[in-house]
């Protein structure tokens, strides 16, 4: 995994307001920073600015050490999880695992493919439905799925865009929980949206808190959420 830094970030759409506007974090390996905040102020942007879909305005963005601004998305080898979850409905879940190593720069020989595919699996409890198709498993299961690709890829980091919005209550719980196991086994870095104060309790080191485009609050959730 790998430390990210945003130094100054600036994003201005074409109206020229700015959506994301002069942010600084430094996110240390293996943390866990939740973005926070109203619609619109920029969150969705700011992830996306991370992971290369967005172009940075003005500002530095770093991972591991390395300046990224101008790098393509899949050499940031960062691993974006949606609440949609954006898997192949005609590929197993095996086959949705490994997409990733079938690709470009990744690309792994057929016994490490089976191999990070299996270890994956297990990790997530997927053993038993390699070989079904993602319109056959549970919400959980989909988004489980979905995370095994980022593992299977050895992703530098996480950014996960309020994942678990779609979810009912008693899976939404149990999901956060696998997260925090997932992070705790893994150490993975990780940029994660939501509007949901019990996921940035729970699963936070930090939280950050933006308003119209600028970080408002760093802090950890206890110094956050609890009353003085
Ligand atoms: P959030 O994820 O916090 O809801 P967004 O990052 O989606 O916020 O949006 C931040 C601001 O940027 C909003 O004012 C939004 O209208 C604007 N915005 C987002 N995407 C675009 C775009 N493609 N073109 C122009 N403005 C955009
Ligand atoms: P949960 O989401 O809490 O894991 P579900 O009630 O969604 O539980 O699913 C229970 C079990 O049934 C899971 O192991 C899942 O793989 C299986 N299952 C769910 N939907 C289908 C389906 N359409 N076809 C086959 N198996 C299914």
């Amino acid at each position: 995994m790998a430390s990210i830094t945003l130094k100054n970030l600036v994003k201005k759409y074409d109206d020229g307001f700015p959506a994301v506007n002069d942010v600084s974090i430094e996110i240390a390996d293996g943390e866990f920073v939740i973005l926070v905040g109203p619609s619109g102020c920029g969150k969705s942007t700011l992830l996306r600015m991370i992971v290369g879909l967005e172009d940075i305005t003005s500002g530095e963005l770093s991972i591991g050490g390395r300046r990224m601004n101008d790098a393509a998305p899949r050499e940031r080898n960062l691993a974006m999880v949606f609440q949609n979850y954006a898997l192949y409905p005609h590929l197993s879940v095996f086959e949705n695992i490994a997409f990733p190593l079938r690709l470009g720069k990744a690309k792994a020989t057929k016994s490490e493919i089976r191999s990070r595919v299996t270890e994956a699996a297990s990790m997530l409890e997927l053993t038993e439905h390699l070989d079904r198709k993602p319109a056959n498993l549970s919400g959980g299961q989909r988004q489980r799925v979905a995370m095994g690709r980022a593992i299977v890829r050895r992703a530098e980091a996480f950014l996960f865009d309020e994942p678990l919005s779609n979810l009912d209550a008693k899976l939404r719980g149990q999901m956060r929980s696998e997260i925090l196991q997932l992070q705790r086994r893994l150490g993975t870095t990780s940029v994660y949206v939501t509007h949901d104060q019990t996921e940035a309790m729970t699963l936070g080191d930090r939280v950050a808190v933006l308003k119209r485009g600028v970080l408002q609050q760093l802090a950890s959730p206890r110094e956050l959420y609890e009353q003085p």
